[in-house]
């Protein structure tokens, strides 16, 4: 085979296993076995052999959720389950867990952070990861350093209006869906509506969240929000009844609000903690996916780059 060739087949193998899932990737290099010349099919066995190995080396749920195609998870008794499950775990390997503790400030010098609390108590670590809202922490570096500071302070977060309305009846709406998004082209002022019952069947009821605000938050009380989430509903799913329940809330600077430039800030800010090794970390929803899987995969990623420091 050719050196080029090679190359080629290499670099479009390496695409497929970042951009495509395990099956599409796999999928397709079966299918363009057939543009192959046959001196070349070693290529495609390597690449099948390693795809098989990284298949292997994936956890027992993954590869479930891979094969199974999910496109949403729950986890019975709520998503508290998934942090309560950390906390036993950390507690049981010995980790130190302080509750109710607010940070006022972060001092970086040299290779310490110190880190100092509302009760006056005081850590200094070689290693932090800071996972809380970037517009928290920014006010936490201003002192020691007014750059990343200023650049956290641009990575904003937005106010979020949630209704969740249970109804009685499995049979309340015309279609089996996820739910949808209102684009802010429409005559709506809700973002979206989730039907949950529809994914995660809670037996004879139905279950949806309607969810107000973002970038386009108009201030609102409680009861007002209630009565957007229902007008919308009745126009939309041309639900006019009651609910049995409801939980009415608004969260206020609930989630990061990714902005053109966004990318860019992230970048600045990993560079800077790079080149001047301070010794913090960076995670969480304002910077590299607001998920709880990038969530999840984020923190996991720290914690790599932590140890290989
Ligand atoms: C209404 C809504 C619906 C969502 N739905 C979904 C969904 O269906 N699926 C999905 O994948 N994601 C969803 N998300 C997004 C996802 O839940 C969040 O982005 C994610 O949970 C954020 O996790 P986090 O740990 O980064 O931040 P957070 O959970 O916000 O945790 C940050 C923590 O930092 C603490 N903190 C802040 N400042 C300080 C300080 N100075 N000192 C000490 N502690 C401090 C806060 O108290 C907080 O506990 C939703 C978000 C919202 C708001």
């Amino acid at each position: 085979m050719q050196t080029e060739n090679f190359i080629a087949y290499l670099v479009v193998f390496l695409r497929f296993l970042r951009r495509c899932s395990l099956s599409e990737s796999h999928y397709i290099m079966l299918d363009s076995e057939i543009f192959l010349p046959k001196e070349d099919q070693w290529v495609m066995n390597l690449c099948i052999l390693l795809l098989k190995e990284e298949k292997k080396s994936k956890p027992e749920l993954a590869r479930k959720a891979e094969h199974e195609g999910w496109s949403v998870w729950s986890l019975q008794g709520g998503l508290e389950t998934l942090t309560d499950s950390m906390v036993d775990h950390l507690c049981n390997n010995g980790a130190e867990i302080k509750y109710d503790t607010k940070i006022t400030s972060i001092e970086l010098q040299g290779k310490k952070a110190r880190i100092k609390m509302e009760s006056g108590e005081e850590i200094e670590t070689e290693q932090l990861i800071s996972a809380i809202p970037a517009i928290s922490l920014a006010p936490l570096l201003k002192k020691s350093h007014p750059g990343v500071s200023k650049i956290l302070q641009d990575i904003k977060c937005v106010t979020v209006g949630l209704a969740n309305f249970e109804y009685a009846g499995k049979d309340l709406l015309q279609m089996d869906a996820f739910g949808f998004l209102v684009p802010s082209s429409q005559d709506l002022s809700v973002l979206g509506v989730v039907f949950d019952t529809c994914s995660f069947p809670q037996g004879d009821k139905t279950i949806l969240t309607v969810m107000y605000g973002g970038h386009r938050y108009q201030p609102t009380t409680p009861i007002e929000l209630e009565e957007i989430c229902k007008f919308s509903l009745s126009k939309t799913l041309g639900i006019n009844e009651e609910p049995h329940r409801k939980s009415v809330q608004i969260l206020k600077d609930c989630i990061p609000q990714y902005t053109v430039g966004h990318n860019g800030r992230v970048n600045a800010i990993d560079e800077i903690i790079s080149k001047e090794s301070l010794p913090i970390i960076v995670t969480g929803a304002s910077y590299k996916g607001v998920s709880v899987n990038d969530c999840v995969l984020n923190g996991i990623r720290s914690a790599e780059n932590l140890l290989a420091r």
